[in-house]
């Protein structure tokens, strides 16, 4: 039997780039952002970056981390 006609959903590691690591299943592996929800000025509650259009929502939608506030 031949795998791989299945996506493979292993655990990864999500690398931010002010550092945060996520843990998340992704058929994808060293999955990287330029921005998270420890970065982002809405939960820093520093401008240091500029509007990002929801990406944090985004991410956050695509690998299941909706928040339960
Ligand atoms: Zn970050």
């Amino acid at each position: 039997m031949k795998e791989g006609i299945h996506p493979q959903y292993e655990k990864t590691v999500i690398k931010c780039a002010c550092g945060a690591e996520f843990e998340t299943r992704s058929t994808k592996q060293d999955i990287r952002l330029d921005i998270c929800s420890k970065c982002h000025p809405f939960f820093t509650g520093k401008q240091k970056l500029v509007d990002t259009g929801g990406r944090v929502d985004r991410f956050k939608k695509r690998f299941g981390m909706e928040d339960n506030k």
